[in-house]
């Protein structure tokens, strides 16, 4: 078995993001960048996947040559080999899951790790169309997850309680808050990162179903009123959330 992690490289959630003189992507400039929150939870069950079976773990990423600093931060954590497709223009999340499910392919991984989501764009969509293209069975937003001879028993999250799932390899299976605890890079770990070699290859070409017209910021907020600071501000509380709130 070999075990691939798919990580995207996103804009840290504290940022505050302005639009790129296009109109349609972001402005990088001054925007730092993490590995995908979700995404750690997938390569923390990768390892933890590794220390019973042995297997090797491959991260791959699809991104510019910032993303190496996810693939590292996972290499640090303990994944075995880096891989970065390397983009150039715009992959909707369907060209992503091609380049993806192509490198995957070549790699012969069976059993694919991804984030439920990532925070940047929030598709929730790129596991699940990896896994089509690869004819993969796929479980996603996972909270619990077990592996024994090739049969899988994942849980999720559902309304009201929990779903078991069985499945078996090659599966994708998409990482969900609360599966683990990611661990922290060792120092050791880190030091070990910094001397493997990251691939790069440019990634298949894009075959790209949607097209991104805009982004818009949202509508900036109303300033707040101050109606008063003692109880005689009440009735006219009341009549302000009655009238011009309409919540009452
Ligand atoms: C409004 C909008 C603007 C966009 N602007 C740009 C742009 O300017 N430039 C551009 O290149 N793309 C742009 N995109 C596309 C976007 O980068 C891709 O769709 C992205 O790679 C996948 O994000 P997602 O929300 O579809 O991921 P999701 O489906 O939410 O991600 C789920 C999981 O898939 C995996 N994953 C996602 N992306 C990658 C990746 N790149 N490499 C490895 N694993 C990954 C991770 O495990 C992640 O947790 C835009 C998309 C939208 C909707």
């Amino acid at each position: 078995m070999k075990i691939a992690v798919c990580v995207s490289h996103v804009p840290d959630t504290a940022t505050k993001v302005k639009i790129g003189s296009d109109g349609k992507s972001i402005d990088p400039a001054g925007v730092s960048y993490i590995i995908n929150p979700y995404d750690e939870f997938a390569v923390e069950e990768a390892l933890k996947t590794k220390e019973l079976t042995g297997c090797e773990v491959v991260i791959i990423s699809l991104g510019s040559d910032s993303s190496k600093e996810s693939i590292r931060k996972a290499l640090a954590m303990g994944a075995d080999q880096g891989i970065l497709l390397k983009k150039d223009g715009f992959y909707d999340s369907f060209s992503t899951a091609c380049a993806l499910a192509k490198e995957i392919k070549e790699q012969k991984c069976d059993l694919v790790f991804f984030g439920k989501q990532s925070v940047d764009y929030d598709n929730s969509i790129t596991g699940q169309l990896t896994s089509e293209i690869l004819g993969f069975n796929c479980v996603s937003v996972v909270v619990s997850f077990k592996i024994e001879n090739n049969k899988i028993t994942a849980e999720r999250e559902i309304e009201g309680g929990r779903e078991v799932v069985e499945t078996e390899l090659p599966a994708v299976i998409t990482a969900q808050k609360g599966l683990n605890e990611p661990r922290y890079a060792s120092l050791k770990g880190i030091m070990a990162a910094k001397k493997k070699v990251i691939e790069e290859k440019p990634a298949k070409e894009v075959n790209n179903l949607t097209e991104v017209i805009k982004l818009v910021l949202p509508a900036s907020k109303q300033p707040g009123k101050i109606i008063g600071t003692d109880s005689s501000a009440v009735p006219e509380l009341v009549r302000l959330l009655r009238e011009e709130a309409k919540v009452i």
